[in-house]
């Protein structure tokens, strides 16, 4: 089992951004309304994420290490609509494997925390009192420490760290709700407290995204035939060199995708110089049953059953808010 769990852990666990990616959408998935991620050395030699979420009764917490134990999925019908971000059951199997990874929870309505240890192999459980707050703590120290060869794909610190803040910062972009807290290495990279009005969501962009992007960007909300489109695209002079400020959300999932993209690509054509890429920060909301959101966990697809009208919805808002700025524009 050590050997399919690290087998497992390549298709999961390719870098520590990975990792971060599906602490956090555990810690979401527990209804966590505060999030604490400390990180050392490109998160390679120490990633830490504690929530305030639901926790994991002490009988549970061998379980939530060995793979393909979810508690998300009871049967098949859950299969079909899977609402929660992890269902696979095979995350936490798959980092244990490959690092040294403690595992600490106070449940919901128990009066204590309990923790489990692991070193890279199959567990043997021993599970030990400790102190902890209600909600979890997940510490993955030495990654890839037992796998050599998968150690030296990883690129420089810097590199590693910046992958891992893209993880945080699209989660965080996707939960304004959520408090996030991001450290690397004893310092703060991100503080981000909930945001619930417009004015502390567009702080909240400003903080990701830099405040200079809030301050050249248009406020987009649009609705039309069952989609609404809300957000924040860059005016055309806050436009990048490079395809780095794009996050597009449906239904709250980021995603990437060929007809988005090229609806904003038109929408910007006329305004924006050779070269240059737009900036944007957008919303979609639509009925889940006219979108298919790929659940392939690395991919990041949807697909719309009616994909035109999407587009043109896109399009239209978009071009319309930018010609606006732009007087004696020719608006289709
Ligand atoms: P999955 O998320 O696909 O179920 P994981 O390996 O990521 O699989 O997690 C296994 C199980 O451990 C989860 O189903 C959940 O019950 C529990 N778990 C993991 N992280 C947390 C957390 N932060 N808070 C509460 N429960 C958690
Ligand atoms: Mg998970």
């Amino acid at each position: 089992p050590r050997l399919a769990n690290q087998i497992a852990a390549g298709e999961v666990v390719e870098r520590p951004a990975s990792v971060i990616k599906e602490l956090l959408e555990n810690s979401l998935d527990a209804g966590a309304s505060r999030i604490d991620i400390d990180t050392e050395q490109g998160g390679v030699k120490l990633l830490r994420v504690r929530d305030d979420g639901r926790g994991i009764v002490s009988d549970d917490l061998p379980l939530a290490l060995s793979r393909h134990a979810t508690s998300k999925i009871r049967d098949l019908d859950d299969l079909e609509r899977v609402a929660t971000l992890g269902f696979r059951g095979e995350a936490l199997a798959s980092v244990s494997s490959v690092s040294r990874l403690t595992l600490t929870s106070c449940a919901e309505g128990e009066d204590q925390a309990w923790q489990v240890e692991t070193e890279g192999r199959e567990m043997s459980p021993n599970v030990q009192p400790a102190a902890h707050p209600r909600g979890t703590t997940v510490e993955v120290r030495d990654l890839f420490f037992n796998t050599p060869a998968r150690r030296k794909f990883l690129r420089t610190e810097k590199t590693e760290f910046g992958h891992l803040e893209e993880v945080v910062k699209r989660l965080a972009l996707s939960r304004f709700d959520v408090a996030f807290n991001l450290r690397h290495n004893g310092r703060s990279v991100l503080g981000l407290r909930p945001a619930h009005t417009e004015q502390e969501a567009r702080r909240r962009v400003g903080s990701v995204c830099g405040p200079a992007f809030v301050e050249q960007s248009l406020t987009i909300d649009a609705e039309r035939s069952g989609l609404r489109l809300w957000g924040w695209v860059g005016l055309p002079t806050f436009s990048r060199s490079q395809a780095d400020l794009q996050y597009f959300f449906v239904n709250g999932r980021m995603i990437k995708d060929k007809l988005v993209a090229h609806a904003v690509r038109q929408a910007y054509r006329d305004v924006l110089f050779n070269g240059r890429h737009p900036t944007f920060v957008l919303f979609l909301e639509v009925d889940p049953a006219v979108v298919d959101v790929n659940v392939h966990p690395t991919k990041h697809e949807v697909r719309f059953r009616d994909g035109r009208m999407v587009h043109d919805f896109l399009f239209s808002t978009l071009y319309r808010a930018l010609a606006e700025q732009r007087p004696g524009e020719r608006v289709d």
